[in-house]
Order: C-alpha cells, then structure tokens, then sequence
C-alpha cells in the first residue's frame, strides 16, 4: 500500500478531535493535504509522508474557536465604555458610530478590521461575525470584507438595515430593497467558501416597522443566505411594547415568521421564559455574549438553552464596552456567570433548570461546534477527523500555567482557565498556515498596528471625537492620577 502524502502533519500534540465521539488523542497526529484532514489518531500510527512536519509535544492541538457575535470596526472604539458617561443611550451610541464612520473610507476601514482580526487570530479565533452597521458612506463594508479576504480566517458577515428615526440620522436610514441590493452585490464580490454575506436588521430596534422586518426575511431567503438577527430583550420589548405588543422578542419574530433552523439569533440574553421553548422548537441557532450578561440579568441564560436541547455558540460583542477579544475569556465568563444566574435564580425562588450545570466541556464544544453552526460556516468545519476542514490551533501548555499535570487528567479543565491569547503558537485555516510561534504569517504585526493607530487618531479627529477620549495626556489630571 502506498504511504498516505500530505501537506503537514502535526505530531506528539495533546489533540482534541471534538469528532462526533468526542475522542482526545493523549499523544496524537493530525494530517492534512490541501484543505482537509486526511488523518488522526494517535502518533505512532502516522507513517505518510508529509512535505512538512510540526512538533508539537507540549502542545495542545483542538479546532479553531469561532468568534459568534461581533462588530468588526468597533474596535476604534476599545475601552470607551470605561469614560462613558452613565445612562448614554443607544441614539447616542449609533449617532457617535454613524457619525465616525462617514469620515471613512473602505482603506481607512480596512486598516482598523485588519487590527482587530489580527488580534483575533492570534488568540485562536479562526472565524468571525461581523454585523455592519455603519454603511455612510457605503464603501465603507467593502475595507471590512478585504480585510477578512486578506486575513485567511472565516467569516459570517451581516449588512445591516438600520431605518427607525428615533435611533440613527436621517442619513443614514435605507429601504429594504437597497440594503438587499446591496447584499447581494457583495455577496457577488466577497462570498467564497471562507465568507459568506448576508443582510441583518440588527435586531428590531433599530428597523421601523414590522413590515420591513419580514420583508428583509423574506429577501434573505431568496438569496439563499442564512439570516443573522439579534435576539435580545430588554431593549426589544421596551420598543415592542411602544409598538403594542406586550410579549418577548423572540415570541414577536417567531408570530412574525421570520425565524428558523436557518437564523442566528445573536447575543440571546432578556428571555421571558417561555420562549427559550419556541427557540429550540424552530431550531433557531444561538450565541452567548457573557460580557455584560453578569450585570444586566446576573449572567447568561446558557443552562436554559442547554436543558433544551441548543448548544450555543459564543462571541464577545465589539471591543468598544468590552475591551478584550479573548473567546478565552468569555468561555471562562459563560461558566462563571451561568453559575451567577442560577444561584440568583435559586434566591428569587425560580431555580428553573437549576439542574443543568455546563462543564469545561459544554463551552469548548460551544465556542468550536456551536460557533461553527451559529455561522453556518462550510459544514466540514465540524470537529478534526478524516475529510473535515483543516481549521486547527495549537496552544501551548508547556507552562507554569499548566501544572501540576498529574498525567494530563486536569490539562482540559487548565486549557480553559489559564490560556491566554498569547500562548497560542499555531493558527491553522483550511489547511493553511496563519500564525506560526505566536506571530502573523500573513500580516507585519508592527504594520498593521501601526497603520491602524494612524487611521483611527485620523477618522477621531475627522469626526471631532477626539475630545472623547480621556484626559491622560502629559499635564493632564483623571481620576486623582497625574500624567507627565
Ligand atoms: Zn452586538
């Protein structure tokens, strides 16, 4: 028999296949010719032949996590939330991004997403949501999907409508037809089989009517792109209520027939608790944002969903409120936070599924799995076995961090609680090779750090936000500190 030939092999790694067995290879292979896995299993089973070779003992091998709510270009915005004065508004929010926005261009775009993607990609992401909002002037999306093309990761990239007066500019409001035209023209351009486009309304807050929300739909299907909407309640059913209905989000689109085993309902959180049932029912997929959960409603709702039957997948929102774009972090948050809202649902008497406890398991199968199907990303992006997609990372635990190992019976519990973005080593999409010893093979870091920094001092000081930003220049005072 001919010895099997393949592009790479990575071997001795602690390999954490999430196949549909859940196997983990305590000292496995992993093969891969063109884009595809073409073999795993333990290490001493290997004897292809590969034109390149990865040693990876100390190293643990698992799929690439998959980043499942976010804004790309918000990352202009990073730690703003901390100088935000309270009770700011989302009109005051979506003026301040329209207003920003319009000062750029697709290069200037491209220049800031590149920042945050190569943040991203470096911490394990391999792919990405993206809802965009800021579409004055209308290039503007162009820079985020050259971006993406560039990066090598994949993605899942919402146009979005925004059209109610009482939140954005006159300027900035569209009809469905040409946000739908648009889609479809950047699904043209920009769609391949790492990044699909599609059109979002964001969630109903920001889109006028009923009518317009159906119709968005409804337009999205004849496309044959999934739908991406948030489904997240509070703000919803004060906007809904202003509209006269007094039930939940999700009860509203579902009465509305907008939602189905083809829709992400992002950012899940404010649920009346009998929707999580019409959820799981229409096989709406579902994604956890943990930050913000913990002081909103006292953490996410994970064990509600998971005692249906829905394993979400998670994403950390735009880095403006939450500055960190760990999915480290927000797997750690989805735990810490889950156990938060059951002890307070315990307190207040209401300890319904109090039963269901998620596990180090439940959330890397989340942020893998989950994230892989709320982005309905190429369904071979499912796990490391034989014919699936070459989406991998490597981190690596040969660190204080990691022990005592006690024969690795703790390593998958560790490999939650003390990875850092900077200790992965290796990011791998389709078969391809994105960061190698921690740093970009694809970008100069110093560049593109560089690059963005300019392009975001410029875009502030356009749109006369600098005065924004807090006073910790030399001479200045804040907070008691004094800069020199
Ligand atoms: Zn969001």
């Amino acid at each position: 028999m001919q010895p099997l030939t393949a592009d790479l092999v990575v071997r001795g790694a602690y390999l954490i296949t999430l196949d549909a067995e859940r196997r983990v290879y305590r000292n496995g292979h992993l093969a891969v010719r063109g884009d595809t896995i073409v073999s795993v299993g333990p290490d001493s089973a290997w004897n292809g032949i590969a034109r390149r070779t990865i040693a990876a003992s100390g190293k643990v091998l698992l799929p690439g996590l998959v980043n499942a709510h976010n804004h790309l270009n918000q990352v202009v915005f990073r730690g703003r939330q901390d100088d935000l004065p309270s009770g700011a508004g989302m009109a005051a929010f979506a003026h301040e991004q329209i207003t920003l926005w319009q000062q750029a261009g697709a290069e200037t775009s491209a220049a800031i997403v590149r920042l945050h993607l190569l943040d991203l990609v470096k911490g394990g992401t391999t792919a990405v949501h993206d809802q965009h909002f800021t579409n004055l002037p209308r290039e503007n999306i162009e820079g985020v999907l050259a971006a993406l093309d560039e990066s090598g990761m994949r993605a899942l990239v919402s146009r979005c409508l925004v059209s109610e007066p009482a939140l954005v500019p006159p300027a900035a409001i569209e009809t469905v037809d040409t946000v739908l035209a648009e889609t479809a023209r950047l699904r043209q351009r920009w769609n391949s089989s790492r990044i699909t486009v599609t059109a979002s309304p964001i969630n109903p807050s920001w889109v006028a009517t009923a009518e317009e929300l159906v119709a968005l739909r409804e337009g999205v299907r004849a496309l044959g792109a999934p739908f991406d909407i948030d489904l997240a309640g509070e703000l919803w059913r004060e906007t809904l209520a202003a509209r006269g209905f007094a039930g939940g989000a999700v009860e509203y689109c579902a009465r509305l027939g907008i939602l189905d085993d083809q829709t992400l309902g992002g950012k899940a959180f404010a649920l009346l608790p009998y929707e999580y049932q019409i959820w799981a029912d229409l096989g709406v997929k579902a994604c956890m944002v943990p930050f913000g959960r913990l002081y909103r409603e006292g953490g996410p709702a994970l064990h509600h969903f998971l005692a249906r039957g829905v394993l979400p997948g998670v994403g950390t929102d735009a880095p403006n409120s939450h500055p960190t774009t760990s999915l480290w972090d927000a797997m750690r948050l989805c735990l810490v936070g889950t156990a938060t809202r059951k002890q307070l649902e315990q307190l207040a008497g209401d300890p319904f599924d109090a039963a269901v406890t998620p596990t180090t398991e439940t959330v890397l199968e989340m942020a893998t799995l989950g994230g892989a199907r709320a982005l309905f990303l190429d369904p071979r992006v499912d796990g490391l076995a034989v014919g699936r997609a070459a989406d991998f990372i490597l981190v690596d635990t040969d660190r204080p961090a990691f022990a005592p190992r006690f024969d690795d019976c703790r390593l998958v519990t560790m490999l939650l609680w003390c990875t850092e973005a900077a200790m992965v080593d290796t990011v791998v999409v389709a078969g391809r090779v994105l960061v190698e010893g921690g740093r970009s093979t694809v970008w100069d870091e110093e560049r593109v750090i560089a690059e963005a920094e300019t392009a975001a001092q410029q875009l502030f000081r356009a749109a006369g936000l600098d005065r924004t930003l807090p006073p910790r220049r030399p001479g200045q005072r804040y907070r008691r500190w004094t800069y020199l």
